[in-house]
């Protein structure tokens, strides 16, 4: 018999429900709004900083907290944008593979196993399988739809006494939820009250709707000096493949987190991260082009959704929208999206993927990060 080698720390974990409607999709030719690929172009700035970058041989080892322009830049854009003055981009960023990384990095040097980290849910799956994979625990505080509001008996309820950490998505995936400045308060005094790490994942923090302010975290209260803000490049410049992101934390933070990423993966792609130093000098009309976008993306898809029976939940924030599917009859969400694939070639992604209960069943989330005309024949399926 061949030996056989897989570590416990993998029990329990499988591929994403994600990547299997991604492979379904494949299989009947459909069209992919399951996964959130984001496939528009690179802006020309980011792809030349690059492209220049890898010609004149700049491609050799980063610091493990990233090259010096990228983490200047990125502190001039925390100032600009999250209300952050004064950030040393030599003791309190670290540029890390992709947004992901940043929070593998994060768990892995902050926390230990056994230590339980609260999930918001509906959650993103990399939140709770890479805690999953560092062995904390995972726990839930169950958001209720349409509003996903938090409130201090809910979250308060979800705390244990194994409880070391929260994460916080805003604007989140998959519900588009922002969270609100009383929110963040509440947050902030129950964190400051059982003395826990709040993580926050903000990748979506360019892509909101109506003019609704994003609120960084760690810009409220006394937040800054236990959260660890992750950010993310991979939606903003449409460039998931590239593998970048980063981390501002304070340097009692911010060190763990670059020595874990060192010994993690050495450091980010370096002709990639000049590539981005030269994207953050994009001008503002760059961001509010890309919000108009999808703006315009957001209102096509939710228009196609109501239109064939599937009320959408509008989001907020980022580019996916659940949709409420229980007026279709099914007992589980993935047979829902398994019928929509089936029935209109158009992937989704199951709401239970999203939850650890049952809260999901009725719910399917579509992506609508995709080519407009793309997107236009999606809903021409979607309600034909
Ligand atoms: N965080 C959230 C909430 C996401 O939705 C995604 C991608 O879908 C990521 C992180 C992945 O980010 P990155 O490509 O920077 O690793």
């Amino acid at each position: 018999m061949a030996p056989q080698f897989r570590a416990q720390r993998l029990a329990g974990l499988v591929q994403s429900d994600i990547r299997r409607m991604t492979r379904e999709c494949d299989r009947v030719g459909g069209i992919n709004l399951g996964q959130g690929v984001c496939d528009l172009p690179t802006p020309p700035l980011v792809r030349d900083g690059a492209i220049r970058a890898i010609q004149e041989q700049r491609s050799l080892y980063s610091y493990p907290e990233g090259i010096a322009e990228l983490r200047e830049a990125i502190a001039a854009k925390l100032a600009r944008d999250n209300g952050f003055e004064n950030v040393d981009p030599s003791k309190e960023i670290v540029v890390t593979v992709g947004a992901t990384g940043a929070f593998m990095a994060a768990v892995h040097a902050l926390l230990d196993p056994g230590d339980g980290i609260l999930l918001f849910e509906p959650y993103y799956g990399y939140h709770l399988n890479g805690a999953l994979l560092a062995g904390l625990v995972p726990e839930y505080c169950t958001l209720a739809a349409p509003e996903f509001a938090v409130t201090e008996e809910k979250l308060r309820a979800a705390i244990s006494d194994k409880t070391r950490a929260i994460c916080v998505c805003t604007p989140a995936n998959p519900s588009g939820k922002m969270f609100s400045r009383g929110e963040l308060e509440l947050i902030d005094r129950i964190a400051s009250e059982f003395d826990l790490l709040v993580i926050t994942d903000e990748i979506y923090e360019s892509i909101t709707y109506e003019d609704r302010e994003h609120i960084s975290p760690a810009s409220v209260g006394s937040l800054a000096d236990r959260s660890v803000t992750i950010m993310g490049l991979s939606k903003t410049f449409s460039i998931t493949g590239w593998r970048l992101g980063y981390v501002y934390a304070k340097e009692a933070l911010a060190q763990p987190i670059a020595l874990a990423g060192d010994l993690l993966v050495v450091c980010a792609p370096t002709p990639l991260q000049h590539g981005v130093a030269e994207g953050f000098r994009a001008p503002v009309s760059f961001y509010e082009e890309m919000r108009a976008d999808y703006a315009k993306k957001r209102s096509m898809i939710c228009g196609a959704l109501e239109s064939a029976g599937m009320k959408p939940i509008v989001p907020q924030g980022a580019y996916y929208v659940l949709a409420d599917v229980s007026s279709l009859g099914f007992a589980t969400a993935k047979e829902a999206a398994m019928h929509i694939l089936e029935e209109r070639k158009v992937a989704s992604v199951p709401g239970s993927s999203f939850y650890s209960g049952d809260s999901g069943e009725g719910l399917v989330r579509f992506c609508f990060a995709v080519e407009e005309p793309v997107l236009a024949e999606a809903c021409d399926r979607l309600t034909r």
